[in-house]
């Protein structure tokens, strides 16, 4: 059973975080979801199977240098990025 909670109050919650920017949204296989930022959590990026859902993070110090070449290339101080791949897993492949 999940405990009475108050929806209203808890998307005030929501809001706020996003406005302090503790939280952001994502959407990954079709389904939104709120994820912690890279202040409360460690930077990482998504790989999503579109189509049983299964995510993993993945990290990787080249793109993150890149990206941030790229962005100071355009006159750009980055502070965040997203990067999100969405395929078919490994097991959802095999399944075929
Ligand atoms: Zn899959
Ligand atoms: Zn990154």
């Amino acid at each position: 059973m999940t405990p009475a909670v108050d929806r209203a109050s808890v998307y005030r919650t929501l809001g706020l975080f996003r406005e302090l920017e503790i939280i952001h949204d994502m959407v990954t296989a079709g389904r939104r979801m709120i994820e912690l930022t890279d202040s409360f959590d460690s930077h990482h990026h998504h790989l999503s199977c579109l189509r049983c859902g299964r995510h993993e993070s993945i990290e990787d110090e080249v793109i993150e240098q890149r990206l941030a070449a790229i962005a100071r290339a355009q006159g750009f101080e980055p502070t965040s990025h997203q990067v999100q791949i969405s395929g078919l897993c490994q097991a959802c492949r095999r399944g075929h």
